[in-house]
């Protein structure tokens, strides 16, 4: 596999290098970052999420803890009720990042875990003798389902399992074995999933709408339009060159360290994310937004507030902007109002932008007087209104220029 430093990158698949640098910052700060890539078979879409692998940075564990678990918040069955003097006797250890890929046909004490039968040593405490499946033991990680509408479309028991690790954050996972109590663990994970929509079985959100609003960030990979990125791609798909990779590989000629910039940069940008908020005015934007064009899902906005924070950071920027906004909204709408409402929104934040100038909200002193502005001009009682104002009069609709 190419080296993520030698990935290509154009126009179309930028938004996908964000939102994947966007999540593996937040995911190592500690909150995960659900993200979907949606395109044709040939954008690269998976192979951009497949190289991140190279870049996680390292975590640490308590020393052997298949679970993860972190020595200063121990989570899983056998640590959570020891003393912190116990756990610092068991010693700690540096483990890359989990990045753990779910296939379509998996089945679920794969996905969840099962008890391990062979070890049930004591069937009153069954929660120490699990074997975990891949979600817990991506805890501070990433869980990678290519092909995620397939999934949806063919497996309802690992559909509701995602539900409920992708339902809060961190999320939940029970582990269920006939006979014996369900076992409850908290998994903090980001679930990163690709698909195309324009193959079977069609798009997740018409096959599972609560998958698919799950997901906090969407975005739709284009085709790349250029003639040189194109031709690049060609020769990178060619038997020769697919030879030549595979020996440049074997002979380390690509030069791995390249990537330690983009892990670094990981590093410090989720220190940041721990200290950066939004300002107040770009909060209150979003919550109108929400109000006006009646959008249904809560955690849209809240994506919205953690992408606009997380793109801010990417771009090395020390506040949130209004910008940082405009570029995340298409991507927490997109799987989750439909087009018309999409486009109204944008042209709407995109008008008043400019007319009203929404970064000057910020200087203004007082937040009262923002706000009284704000409904004055959007939302004063019908009754303040000139008939002119309420009505659209053939005048109104073709104005006369001179
Ligand atoms: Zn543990």
């Amino acid at each position: 596999m190419i080296p993520f430093y030698m990935l290509e990158r154009y126009e179309g698949n930028e938004p996908l290098f964000e939102l994947v640098t966007m999540s593996m910052v937040s995911t190592y700060a500690g909150e995960p970052l659900h993200v979907h890539a949606e395109g044709l078979r040939g954008t690269g879409k998976t192979t951009i999420m497949r190289s991140c692998r190279d870049i996680l940075p390292n975590i640490t564990r308590i020393k052997g803890c298949i679970y993860n678990c972190d020595p200063d918040n121990p989570h899983c069955p056998l640590h959570r009720d020891m003393s912190l003097e116990e756990i610092a006797a068991l010693g700690s250890e540096e483990i890359p990042m989990p990045f753990l890929e779910i296939s379509h046909s998996a089945k679920v004490g794969t996905v969840a875990g099962s008890i391990d039968l062979a070890r049930l040593t004591d069937p009153n405490n069954p929660a120490a003798q699990l074997l975990p499946g891949l979600i817990p033991q991506a805890h501070r990680g990433i869980i990678f389902i290519d092909e995620i509408n397939r999934l949806a479309d063919t497996s309802p028991e690992i559909t509701d399992i995602l539900l409920d690790v992708m339902g809060n954050k961190p999320g939940h996972l029970q582990i269920e074995e006939a006979g014996l109590p369900t076992v409850d663990i908290t998994v903090s994970v980001s679930v990163w999933a690709a698909s195309n929509p324009d193959e079977d079985p069609g798009p997740l959100e018409e096959i599972r709408r609560q998958l698919s609003d799950r997901f906090d960030l969407v975005c739709y990979m284009g085709r790349p339009d250029s003639v040189d990125v194109l031709a690049n791609m060609l020769e990178e798909n060619s038997h020769r060159q697919k030879i030549r990779n595979a020996m440049k590989k074997s002979s380390n000629v690509y030069d791995y360290s390249k990537n330690d910039k983009y892990r670094e940069e990981i590093i410090i940008w989720a220190q940041k994310y721990s200290q950066t908020d939004m300002p107040d005015f770009l909060r209150n934007f979003i919550a109108r937004l929400y109000i006006k064009h009646n959008l249904e899902s809560i955690r849209a906005i809240e994506a919205m507030q953690q992408g606009a924070i997380l793109h801010s950071l990417i771009k090395n920027r020390d506040k949130v902007m209004i910008t940082d906004v405009t570029r995340i909204l298409p991507l927490a709408l997109k799987h989750r109002v439909d087009g018309d409402t999409l486009v109204k929104l944008i042209n709407d934040v995109e008008s008043r932008g400019a007319r009203e100038g929404i970064l000057s909200f910020k200087n203004k002193k007082n937040k009262r007087d923002e706000d009284d502005e704000y409904f004055q001009q959007n939302a004063r009682a019908l009754k303040d209104m000139s008939r002119s104002e309420l009505v659209n009069t053939e005048k109104d609709l073709t104005p006369t220029h001179g």
